[in-house]
């Protein structure tokens, strides 16, 4: 029902291009890990070669202890579930979610109950007689994760499921998904390039850009102490200071800090600058600012560095007038270097 999934030192090349490179990973049995990166970095690799899909160039894939990295597909204890979950069109939801135990030859009564429990599961059991036509979007999405999980997998592999589903219906089904797998205990690996879908489903986070990892964290790890710029600006937007050291002090463009970081960029969160923190970024003029419902979106210029714009998300019961001159104060920093 549910199992560890190792990757070792896996590369992977497509002719003379490098899709993945050095991929290590430990994943624990019943996590809820995402694969999160811009378009191209090697998500639906990695997926594929985890699946059986793809041989790696190199390395190797255990999923719960045993060396995968040359088996089928259909004979790991892994399902994939696509963006394109393509239903029978003919068959009821309950056939379409019994169809894979009927082709490993599960009894007809024994398959039956199994989808109609799956079908309970992602509240659906009322429509096992409907065909999938007679479906919303986001109904046909479950039934399709019903039909990948009756086959009881060790892990369930999901591209981009989501990806078709408008907004609204997307963040629904994020929940949903979420409290399924917490009801199953499957490993669920699953790939999107949406870093707000990431957060809200991710036990842990791959960041990925151009096939290899950049962090490998829980969502607050990698929201709040990105270990590198790219992850730090593609988990949100992100103000960069930069920092110099003179004599054991540390000086930005804002002035001197009360601590020692050493060099490079200080990187604030806009939520993390305010009018209140641990440390003082001194006086700035609020050029712009939009409400934006959850807080106002403002834009400062320091006084003291006046080629600076800082994003400051202040908020709601703020009232932030354009022109304003105000001292600002920053909190949980963190220092990136420049040259990754
Ligand atoms: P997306 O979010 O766009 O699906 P991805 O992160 O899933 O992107 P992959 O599909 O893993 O990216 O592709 C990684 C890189 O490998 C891309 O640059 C892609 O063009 C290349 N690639 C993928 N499949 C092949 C192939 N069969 N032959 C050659 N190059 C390929």
């Amino acid at each position: 029902m549910t199992a560890e999934v190792q990757i070792r030192s896996v590369s992977h090349r497509f002719q003379s291009f490098t899709a993945l490179e050095g991929i290590d990973l430990e994943i624990a049995a019943g996590e809820f890990i995402v694969l999160l990166g811009p378009s191209g970095c090697g998500k639906t690799t990695l997926l594929s070669i985890i699946g059986g899909f793809l041989t790696p160039s190199e390395g190797e894939v255990l999923i719960g202890g045993r060396d995968m990295t040359r088996v089928a597909p259909k004979d790991r204890p892994t399902t994939t579930m696509f963006q394109d979950y393509a239903l029978f069109p003919h068959m009821n939801l309950r056939d379409n979610v019994a169809f894979g135990l009927r082709m490993r030859g599960v009894g007809r009564k024994a398959r039956h109950d199994r989808a109609l429990e799956m079908l309970e599961m992602v509240g659906l059991a009322a429509f096992a007689a409907r065909k999938p036509h007679a479906l919303s979007g986001g109904q046909r999405q479950r039934v399709a994760l019903a039909r990948a999980l009756a086959v009881e997998p060790d892990v369930l592999l999901l591209d981009e499921p989501l990806g078709a589903l408008d907004l609204k219906l997307r963040r629904q089904m994020q929940d949903e998904l979420k409290n399924i797998q917490r009801k199953v205990g499957t490993t669920f690996i699953h790939v999107t390039h949406d870093q707000e879908e990431a957060m809200a489903i991710a036990d842990r986070i791959v960041v990925m850009n151009r096939g290899h990892i950049e962090h490998f964290g829980t969502p607050e790890d990698v929201y709040l102490r990105p270990r590198t710029l790219f992850s730090a600006d593609f988990m949100g937007e992100m103000n960069r200071i930069p920092v110099r050291r003179e004599g054991g002090t540390s000086i930005s463009p804002l002035g001197p800090l009360p601590f020692d970081l050493g060099e490079g960029l200080l990187c604030l969160r806009p939520e993390n600058i305010g009018f209140d923190g641990s440390f003082s970024m001194g006086r700035a003029r609020l050029q712009e600012v939009a409400f934006f419902g959850t807080h106002h979106r403002c834009h400062f210029v320091p006084l003291k560095a006046p080629d600076l714009t800082l994003t400051v998300n202040l908020p709601q019961g703020a009232h932030p007038a354009p022109g304003a001159e105000v001292e600002l104060f920053g909190r949980d920093p963190v220092l990136l270097s420049e040259d990754v």
